[in-house]
């Protein structure tokens, strides 16, 4: 393959680090953005990835907030995955400084830094199933058997599903500057919740921390039948480097496979090991999760939202246009617990 020069944002997160690796094994240049160059520590495994692996690494400073901040790691590349934006699903404080501006004018930043590279020939943004739908309702409501990449979140606002809103718009916003220009094309990718293993120790990122919390028996007592769209995070990387260097690719790829409540997840594990870690083993009631919502951080109108319907995505763009592949979830789940007992975080 073709040696290429590819920035990624973010690239300490849980999913950025997987295609920062998969590109270095591949032997391009990567220009990787961190908010702060001296905190070595959240990006060491990257320097040590460079080392093992043919592929350049070149670390820029950069900040979703601080405008022109993307235009130096740009300059010069043939693709941006964009993969920078603040991903956690409770913020009760101020949805706007800490999800809504950093994704929108985020995502803003880093396409400007794109028109004024005049060398960047495709935008990869990792988007999400939330920019999709924003309630598991919507689908039984609309008589939707699979969401599809036709859809779009029209429900989700700053005071409520606001991580969903901050994705939604912020992929707007990129369509909206993809259509405003012809140098470069824009191609979306749509996890649903990613899992599987993480390369660092890192505990705080959202999807790591779920299933830490899982295996910790915090909901021993049980869980609400939440249904979710899992992705396996290698899937994900995969999908991320299919959607640059297919030349084909266009529009939004839905990358995301089984769906299943989180019992589903702590069946998996309880059939592989038993009793060794008190996962839940029944539903709670959904009056029951209606009651306790707000002492749980969650609103009684999310509860009756979602608690009891079921979910599905359809995957078959990019199956079809990508030639993407999934990981079943068991492997996924199983292979993510692997690596948090190697890594002695459970
Ligand atoms: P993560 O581990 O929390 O990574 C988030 C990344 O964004 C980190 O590198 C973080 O940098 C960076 N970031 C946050 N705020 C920033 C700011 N103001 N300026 C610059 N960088 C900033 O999350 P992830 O799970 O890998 O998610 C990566 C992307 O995938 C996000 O766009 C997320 O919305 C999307 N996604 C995730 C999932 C999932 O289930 N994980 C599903 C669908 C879509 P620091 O290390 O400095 O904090």
């Amino acid at each position: 393959m073709d040696k290429k020069k590819i920035t990624v944002t973010g690239a300490t997160g849980y999913i950025a680090s997987w295609i920062v690796r998969d590109l270095l094994i591949d032997g391009h240049e990567v220009r990787i953005t961190v908010r702060d160059k001296t905190r070595t520590d959240k990006f060491q495994h990257l320097l040590d990835l460079e080392k093992q692996n043919s592929g350049k690494l070149l670390v820029f400073e950069a900040n979703l907030l601080q405008e022109g901040s993307y235009d130096e790691a740009v300059k010069g590349a043939e693709y941006v995955m964009h993969t920078a934006s603040p991903f956690f699903l409770d913020d009760k404080t101020d949805p706007k400084a800490n999800l809504l501006d950093p994704a929108v004018n985020g995502t803003r930043n880093v396409i400007q830094a794109v028109n004024r590279s005049k060398s960047v020939k495709r935008v990869v943004l990792t988007s999400s199933l939330a920019a999709i739908y924003g309630d598991n309702k919507e689908m039984s409501d609309n008589g939707i058997e699979a969401l599809d990449e036709s859809i779009w979140n029209t429900t989700s606002k700053l005071n409520y599903n606001a991580y969903s809103y901050s994705k939604t718009e912020a992929e707007k916003a990129a369509w909206a500057m993809a259509e405003d220009q012809s140098d470069w094309d824009l191609v979306t990718i749509h996890p649903g919740f990613v899992l599987g293993p993480s390369l660092t120790k890192r505990k705080d990122s959202t999807s790591i921390g779920t299933l830490i919390r899982i295996l910790s028996g915090e909901l021993k007592s049980g869980s609400p039948n939440l249904q979710f769209i899992f992705s396996d995070v290698r899937d994900i990387s995969r999908g991320h480097l299919l959607g640059a260097f297919t030349k084909e690719a266009h529009g939004r790829y839905i990358l995301a496979n089984e769906s299943g409540s989180l019992l589903r997840i702590a069946k998996i594990i309880s059939d592989e090991y038993g009793k060794r870690f008190k996962v839940p083993e029944k539903t709670v009631p959904k009056w029951l999760v209606w009651l306790i919502a707000p002492t749980i951080g969650l609103s009684r109108l999310f509860i009756k939202n979602n608690v009891g319907y079921p979910l599905s995505a359809n995957n078959k763009r990019s199956i079809n246009e990508l030639g993407m592949s999934y990981t079943s979830l068991k492997d996924t789940v199983l292979d993510h617990v692997k690596q948090l007992e190697a890594d002695g975080i459970i």
